[in-house]
């Protein structure tokens, strides 16, 4: 409240104080105060760039701008103080929104639309209660906004960003495969000069050699295989395909598709769902990309760690956790491994494309992840420390999550 106000109601307040005996002059003098600042109140309100609606908990309308009552297709200048909000919006996708939607919970509640009667007009409806001063009853406020613009420039944004991460992709992607495709070229050649001999000279073939040769032709490919499928995951243009997704099965899911390798590497594979997870808007699969990239880079990194170890057994085993909850506004997911960990001056550079320690990785799937989550407007988070182990986590908005719907009657 600024001063002037406190001051104003404050003067208010001393004549409905003193109105018995009050002079007649000043109680109009109060009046018209009141009347010309309600009036500007209200001319402000009329203008305002947002659409607003206040209702009662009940959804009433208490009052309603005009720029709201063209958003919602509610006829100008109609008197609708008292009546259901619901029974006045015609702009079917909203309407449908707000009829299954629960407000009767104090939380607030996002979501854009693109109403086909308003070709090409991106709006977003933003719904918060206001609370009474003794917290018991609450009222709701309802504003819409054209974010067409916003959203357009958020999609450049992307776009650009794409472009530019795929031109240092595809630049990446040359140098990566230089390595493999020399020792394959070396390999090729010798098992064939191996062949020639046989044929030419009556050499014997030295089978172990061909077999190293073999081997490493194989292995080559295999990598080669790898990067290029990483690197497809990378730059395919992937506007996620968002719908209703149970977290906890998902996470689930993936984690049991790891149990039988943690098993077999001595590995505990820990996973804590939360069972009051709602269900959110997002890519499944893309998701489940992103999960399966981090769960095995922590059991990259626990196996390289026992390699670099004394080979002495650990006092406690190996472990992986996978959680999944909520925390603050987001869906959180957390993979804590027990592996080498990442060096603080490295930290920085994990999500970068073909930033890899291994042998045989690629530098692609934190820089996957990274996307992905980025995509779903989540994040990725990385703590590591050396020797003790890392911890992942990614996050999920929970305003992605479709609103908590009431049954259908
Ligand atoms: P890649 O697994 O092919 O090497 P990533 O992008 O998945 O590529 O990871 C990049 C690098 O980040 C890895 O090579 C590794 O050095 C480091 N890293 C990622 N996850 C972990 C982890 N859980 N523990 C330790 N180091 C990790
Ligand atoms: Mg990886």
């Amino acid at each position: 409240m600024s001063p002037e106000t406190k001051k104003q109601s404050g003067f208010a307040g001393r004549v409905l104080e003193r109105i018995g005996r009050a002079d007649p002059r000043l109680i109009e003098a109060a009046l018209q105060q009141y009347l010309a600042q309600k009036q500007l109140l209200e001319v402000i309100f009329e203008n305002l760039q947002e659409g607003l609606v206040v209702t009662d908990s009940q959804l009433r309308i208490l009052t309603c701008n005009a720029r709201a009552r063209r958003w919602l297709g509610i006829p100008p200048r109609r008197r609708m103080t008292g009546e259901s909000l619901l029974a006045h919006i015609s702009v079917p996708e909203i309407f449908q929104f707000v009829a299954r939607t629960d407000f009767s919970k104090p939380q607030r509640v996002e979501q854009d639309f693109r109403p086909a009667c308003f070709a090409g007009i991106t709006l977003q409806l933003t719904s918060y209660p206001v609370e009474s001063q003794d917290g018991s009853l609450f009222s709701r406020v309802f504003v819409l906004r054209d974010v067409t613009e916003t959203r357009r420039a958020e999609l450049r944004e992307r776009q650009a960003e794409r472009i530019a991460s795929l031109a240092t992709l595809t630049a990446g992607i040359a140098h990566e495969l230089k390595n493999p495709l020399n020792s394959l070229q070396i390999h090729a050649q010798l098992t064939n000069r191996m062949i020639a001999g046989v044929r030419n000279g009556g050499q014997t073939v030295e089978l172990d050699r061909l077999e190293a040769s073999l081997r490493v032709i194989l292995e080559e490919t295999r990598r080669m295989t790898r990067i290029v499928d990483e690197f497809l995951g990378a730059v395919r243009p992937t506007d996620p395909e968002k719908a209703e997704v149970a977290l906890r099965e998902l996470v689930e899911k993936v984690a049991r598709m790891f149990l039988p390798e943690c098993r077999q590497a001595d590995i505990a594979l820990e996973v804590v769902c939360d069972a009051d997870l709602p269900p959110i808007l997002l890519d499944s699969d893309q998701i489940e990309r992103a999960l399966v990239n981090v769960i095995r880079n922590a059991i990259e990194a626990i196996l390289e760690k026992r390699k670099a170890g004394d080979g002495t057994e650990p006092a406690k085993k190996d472990s992986i956790a996978v959680t999944c909850r909520i925390d603050g506004d987001d869906a959180l997911i957390e993979v804590v491994d027990t592996g080498c960990g990442i060096a603080q001056e490295n930290l920085g550079k994990v999500f970068e494309p073909y930033y890899t320690t291994k042998f045989s990785g690629t530098g692609l799937g934190l820089m996957n992840v990274y996307r992905i989550l980025r995509e779903h407007d989540g994040k990725v988070e990385i703590e590591s420390e050396v020797g003790r182990g890392t911890r992942v986590r990614m996050r999920l908005p929970l305003s992605q999550r479709p609103v908590r719907l009431l049954p259908k009657a």
